[in-house]
């Protein structure tokens, strides 16, 4: 039996769990937030309690710290020696890393190499592995990348039609996102279905507060929505989405704003907040639906951008065999799976609405025996990916 933490560390948070393989169960997980901030929050659960409090976690380093001195001192491990492993959530890959990779000095300063493309996590996550590199020497650390199951797009798919140059001098291109998620989907759902996944056409529609859809053909990622940067692709909580970029600029000569100010803004205040200008949660939003004439239109644009990007993958494959919801809204809202579903007739889409409503947080098929497409509900499981992943590049008994 071994132990894996899985370490998904942010700009200003750093998350984790712990896995015993091969049994996969979750042994605790727990996440330190506001890094960096006056008073940081630390959260744990471990058998089947949850504690939180206040303090002060100025760096990545110092969460690092906190979580092994707090692992051992509230009996989670006995011992340091008990982790086997630790497998790192890397934001951007770039061109570098087509896959999950055993972490080195060089590996680490590619990484940090990499900051430009992920200002915000790349740094932040190379200071966390540092941190684990330096605590438990000799421990395999890996780093899964966000972006490295894209890596098989087609180069017609992953081009901008802009200056063929910008790519080759500045990696001006699709690098995509969810990667690990879209691998743990994919291949469970083929399980699920009981056929190869190197034999499905499958949609994965990502929909959470991040949201992405991803094309897999032959077992591959073929297109996805996110683009050089997260901020590609449909209406999200509170990012934009694609729109046209003379309109970034339009916008920042009228609102006097810098390239700075205007990029925040497509992040942090557009998307279902943007438009609604009640929230960035679904949930929200389905509550006032019927009440709101402005969550009604965010609502229908999310739901219509979705049905787009369904419909150009579903033209890019060539036809659909799998379509699977996954992550917050897609594991969760029945109703919405439902509304994307009702515009996927022409496709003889047709899902069981008691099937459908069923699925809350669990693994269900929702299609009709008659339906021409799987129409299937994944909860997506990134921690599990990252550990087993560990498992396999550290050769972990
Ligand atoms: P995620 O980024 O995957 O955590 O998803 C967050 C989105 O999922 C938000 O828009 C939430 O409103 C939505 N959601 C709906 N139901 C749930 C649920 N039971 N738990 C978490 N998120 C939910």
């Amino acid at each position: 039996m071994s132990k894996i933490l899985a370490i998904n560390a942010g700009s200003s948070s750093l998350k984790w769990r712990l896995i015993e393989m091969p049994t996969e169960k979750v042994i605790a997980k727990g996440s330190a937030e506001r890094i960096g901030q006056k008073l940081g929050k630390i959260k744990v659960v471990a058998n089947g309690e949850k504690t939180e409090r206040e303090s002060p976690v100025p760096t990545h380093h110092d969460a690092v710290e906190m979580l092994l001195k707090m692992l051992t001192e509230s009996k989670i491990i006995n011992d340091f020696s008990e982790i086997t492993g630790v497998g790192h959530r890397v934001v951007a890959g770039g061109e570098i890393f087509h896959q999950s990779t055993l972490i080195d000095e060089r590996v680490l300063t590619q990484i940090e190499s990499l900051a430009e493309y992920a200002p915000l996590h790349n740094p932040a996550e190379a200071e966390g592995i540092r941190a684990f590199m330096a605590a438990l020497p000799g421990v395999p650390e890996v780093a899964v990348f966000d972006t490295s199951f894209h890596q098989t797009l087609p180069a017609v798919n992953y081009l901008y039609s802009i200056p063929y140059d910008y790519y080759k001098q500045f990696g001006a291109r699709k690098y995509g996102a969810h990667g690990t998620s879209y691998r743990y989907v994919s291949q469970r759902a083929a399980e699920l279905v009981d056929q190869p996944l190197a034999d499905l056409k499958m949609i994965v529609a990502h929909l959470g507060n991040g949201v992405s859809l991803d094309a897999i053909k032959d077992g591959q990622s073929y297109n996805t929505s996110m683009g050089f940067t997260p901020l590609a692709g449909v209406t999200m909580g509170t990012r934009s989405g694609d729109i046209d970029a003379s309109l970034v600029a339009f916008l920042e000569e009228k609102l006097d704003l810098s390239v700075e100010q205007m990029t925040d803004i497509l992040n942090t205040k557009s998307g279902l907040l943007g438009l609604s200008g009640i929230s960035s949660d679904m949930r929200d939003l389905l509550a006032k639906e019927t009440t709101n004439e402005r969550a009604k239109i965010a609502m229908d644009i999310f739901i219509d951008r979705i049905v787009q990007y369904i419909g150009a993958y579903t033209a890019q494959l060539n036809g659909l065999d799998t379509l699977v919801f996954t992550a917050g809204i897609g594991e969760n809202e029945a109703p919405i799976r439902s509304r994307v579903c009702r515009s996927l007739g022409y496709l003889d889409v047709e899902i069981d609405e008691n099937l459908n409503k069923a699925a809350r947080g669990t693994e269900q098929l929702i299609s009709t025996p008659q339906s021409k497409v799987k129409v299937l509900v994944v909860p997506t499981d990134e921690e599990l990916m990252i550990a087993r992943d560990v498992v396999e590049l550290g050769k972990i008994k």
